[in-house]
């Protein structure tokens, strides 16, 4: 329950942001469906609607494939904010 608390709210950010294509390049706009881990979040924890949550999903693929985020992080490195590393 204490986990669910964090996505209280349930809306699309994207749909909210007025967004029509995720670019995999936007880390900023893909870390909206990134757990700290750097794994997709599922739909039912985001409330990203089925449409943005397609594209997330893929433009997160493509970050992946191009390096702009890892594709698994080692247990030593779990950080809270991953994104303060990004940038
Ligand atoms: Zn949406």
């Amino acid at each position: 329950m204490a986990e669910r608390r964090k996505f209280k709210k349930r809306y699309c950010k994207y749909c909210e942001a007025k967004i029509d294509f995720i670019d995999y390049k936007d880390l900023k706009s893909l870390k909206h469906s990134l757990s700290e881990r750097y794994k997709i979040m599922p739909r039912r924890l985001t409330g990203n609607c089925k449409r943005h949550q397609d594209m997330a999903s893929q433009a997160i693929k493509r970050a992946r494939e191009v390096a702009f985020i890892p594709y698994i992080v080692d247990r030593k490195n779990v950080v809270e904010t991953p994104f303060d590393y990004i940038k």
